[in-house]
């Protein structure tokens, strides 16, 4: 990578304390419901209020834990990782919760998110002493922390670490047998907080805590750090940080989250309707078949066909492409070719409903233009007269460095090309993508809120070589003493 800040994560992360019961399965549970988030490695680390405990593995979520693993996990209180694979392929090292014995105690981290001083900061607790075993950023936060815990309380520790970190986080957090839930200034990456019968859970995403028949409580705010009780009797919230501007990554309602989530009060499920809705008002075209790619595209397609339904009662909404479900996640596949080869093996068109007919295909983005060339090709060898091409989402045309995987400049179809010439090159006879303010409009948040680094070039966090679109000041404290609310 090109700022060498370690691997970038885009992953899942869970903590619960509950009353008096074992930690192990519940996390478990919302890890398997976590799993979209990442299928590169799993892992659950506990505390029994005298020690430690940790289970790590590569892998999904049920092969990463076998029964005896998580009889092992003794403890009430928990955290947990899932972790996405990144260009650098499987590295065991960079697998998660990472945890540390110091002095001062045990600490166990789990982070998504990705930090753009992670350099810096590594060269300065090297200088300290302070010695890695990974070159992730995780490790870097880790050490961090546990070097201001030597001098301060679990508050304030947190507070000067968050002061010295930049870029993206929502973290758990074990330090003993206390559980925290911690977002970075501008709330990047999603962190709810839920409410368990006996207990309380912190996750990614509310769908996470639904598993565990609980109730969302809120998102964890920007800035803010939630300690839950280690008896799983409330918790604690400590504003730590207040920026002017969030920036809420709008590629988790349009791509990354579960259609069940809510995330900022709105169900990532509507918000994708409402998505396609806004396609058709800006670019909807007079077709046959509205046709979803699965399963990105149904909830845009659903929507969208929804809103030319109105126009036209005769538009069919089908699915037309089956899609095997034992195929992972096209981008595990490590090379072009390969990529290539999974789109035919994951979805194979339903003649029927293609065959002489106009279809309008609905997904949610255009990454590198794999999966929109190679469908594009299957429809037409299908028989269908015309292939329409909508997309939920603006041309992405920049890297993420804010924890999204996906592909550097030169892999991105849409870096140096105009929507014509994308369309030209997966070889559709239309295409549009959706404007960025619909999708601010859709998700129902303002566009100063939203990192739209991928979509603009801009960047919400101050990285090498790009450039921002905020004023961007290091952490500045709010000041006084950390106070409940
Ligand atoms: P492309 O084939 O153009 O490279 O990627 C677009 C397809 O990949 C879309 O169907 C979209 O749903 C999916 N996609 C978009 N972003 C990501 C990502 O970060 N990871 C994975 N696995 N798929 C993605
Ligand atoms: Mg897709």
């Amino acid at each position: 990578m090109h700022h060498g800040e370690g691997p970038t994560e885009k992953c899942g992360v869970v903590g619960v304390a509950l009353a008096d019961r074992e930690a192990a399965r519940p996390l478990y549970y919302s890890l398997y419901a976590l799993q979209h988030r990442g299928q590169d490695s799993a892992g659950i680390v506990t505390h029994d209020g005298f020690q430690q405990h940790g289970h790590v593995e590569m892998g999904l979520v049920g092969d990463a834990f076998g029964p005896e693993d998580l009889e092992d996990l003794k403890g009430s209180a928990g955290i947990g990782h899932v972790r996405y694979p990144t260009e650098g392929g499987v590295n065991a090292s960079c697998a998660q919760p990472f945890s540390v014995s110091f002095k001062s105690g045990a600490l166990g981290l789990a982070h998504n998110g990705n930090l753009v001083n992670t350099g810096e900061l590594r060269d300065e607790l090297e200088s300290l002493g302070h010695a890695f075993t990974s070159d992730g950023d995780t490790e870097v936060i880790a050490h961090d922390l546990a070097r201001n815990l030597l001098d301060s309380d679990l508050i304030r520790a947190v507070k000067r670490t968050m002061g010295r970190i930049h870029g993206s986080y929502a973290l758990t957090v074990m330090h003993d047998d206390a559980v925290l839930g911690v977002r970075d200034p501008r709330g990047n990456r999603p962190l709810c907080l839920g409410e368990l019968e006996d207990g309380y859970v912190l996750a990614s995403e509310s769908a996470a805590i639904d598993t565990l028949d609980g109730e969302l409580i809120r998102d964890v705010r920007p800035g803010e750090l939630v300690v839950l009780e280690s008896d799983g009797s409330g918790y604690d919230s400590y504003r730590l940080f207040e920026e002017e501007t969030s920036a809420h990554c709008f590629f988790e309602h349009v791509y990354f989250a579960r259609p069940d989530s809510v995330i900022d009060d709105r169900l990532v499920y509507e918000a994708r309707r409402n998505l396609g809705r806004a396609l058709w008002d800006e670019s909807g075209i007079d077709t046959d078949v509205v046709m979803p790619v699965p399963d990105s595209g149904r909830a845009f397609a659903s929507g969208y066909a929804d809103a030319a339904g109105e126009v036209d009662a005769d538009v069919e909404f089908a699915e037309g492409l089956m899609k095997n479900r034992y195929v992972g996640r096209t981008f595990i596949m490590p090379t072009q070719d390969e990529r290539e080869r999974a789109v035919r093996l994951k979805l194979n068109p339903i003649r029927s409903t293609v065959e002489g007919r106009t279809v309008t295909l609905i997904d949610d983005s255009i990454v590198r233009g794999t999966t929109s060339t190679q469908l594009v090709d299957l429809l037409r060898d299908a028989g269908a007269e015309e292939v329409h091409l909508r997309i939920g989402a603006p041309p992405i045309v920049a890297p993420c460095y804010m924890g999204i995987d996906m592909a550097t400049r030169e892999e991105l179809v849409a870096a140096d090309r105009s929507t014509e010439e994308v369309r030209a090159a997966v070889g559709a006879d239309s295409l549009s993508y959706l404007s960025i303010d619909a999708v601010a409009d859709a998700i129902g948040q303002s566009r100063a809120d939203l990192c739209l680094g991928c979509v603009t070039g801009a960047y919400p966090f101050d990285v090498d070589g790009e450039e921002t679109d905020r004023e961007i000041d290091r952490p500045v404290t709010s000041g006084g003493e950390p106070a409940d609310d």
